[in-house]
């Protein structure tokens, strides 16, 4: 029997034609019952992963990108070890050639972001499917590894810095951030700096090179990698 955030999923079905007619109108509701608040999902997310498959097959530009970052956000649930890739190894690619396809029709820079988010979700990588985003918000929350302040991790256009305490209420000691010179980015980084310069996405590509930099507390001056901070290790 599925189940679904409200209990038996019978209901799905009928949620899902209202979410076929109107796509972005019916984003919503999809989500209270499939994957409420984003970060979690039930049997009946992943049952429905099929015909998530099928919808955005048959849409283009931002219908598509609602549809494929619905069926993006259930698979960014699914926790190591659990047999979703596997079971639904076919609607899977299907969504990860169409989003791949996606990112390089140029959207702005923020759906850019939650796209490759999605690229993420459904090649299984973990963390980064959800804490890319903040690239958007321009801002993280991280604790410095030493000493265990909190720092918020800002990164905008004009600035990129490490500030100790809410930087946007008062006055804090900060520090500049350091980005990782392209040619020397390694891993997941480089992957996605390079794809997103590829891709004209310039300013998310910047904004990478900060992510995957380095950073000092201003309160300890312990150095530290961004991107660990921000994955939590
Ligand atoms: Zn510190």
């Amino acid at each position: 029997m599925l189940a679904d955030a409200c209990g038996s999923a019978g209901h799905v079905p009928a949620v899902l034609d209202r979410f076929e007619a109107d796509v972005c109108g019916g984003w919503s509701e999809l989500m209270d019952h499939l994957c409420p608040r984003l970060d979690t999902a039930f049997s009946a997310s992943f049952a429905a992963l099929p015909r998530l498959a099928g919808l955005a097959s048959s849409r283009r530009g931002e219908e598509r990108q609602y549809v494929v970052q619905a069926a993006g956000a259930i698979v960014a649930c699914v926790v190591s070890g659990d047999d979703v890739f596997e079971d639904f190894s076919a609607p899977i690619a299907v969504l990860h050639r169409l989003v791949d396809e996606s990112l390089h029709e140029t959207p702005g820079a923020d759906s850019y972001v939650e796209l490759v988010q999605c690229l993420l979700a459904f090649e299984g990588v973990e963390r980064w499917d959800r804490c890319l985003e903040g690239l958007n918000a321009g801002e993280y929350e991280v604790d410095c590894p030493y000493c265990g302040v909190g720092l918020f991790i800002v990164l905008r256009d004009d600035a990129c810095f490490a500030a100790s305490g809410d930087y946007a209420l008062r006055e804090v000691a900060t520090t500049p951030l350091r980005p990782s010179v392209p040619g020397e980015l390694a891993g997941l980084g480089e992957r996605l700096y390079v794809r997103a310069v590829g891709d004209g996405q310039h300013r998310v590509a910047r904004g990478l090179t900060y992510l995957f930099g380095e950073g000092d507390c201003p309160d300890c001056g312990t150095g530290f990698s961004v991107a660990d901070r921000v994955v939590g290790c």
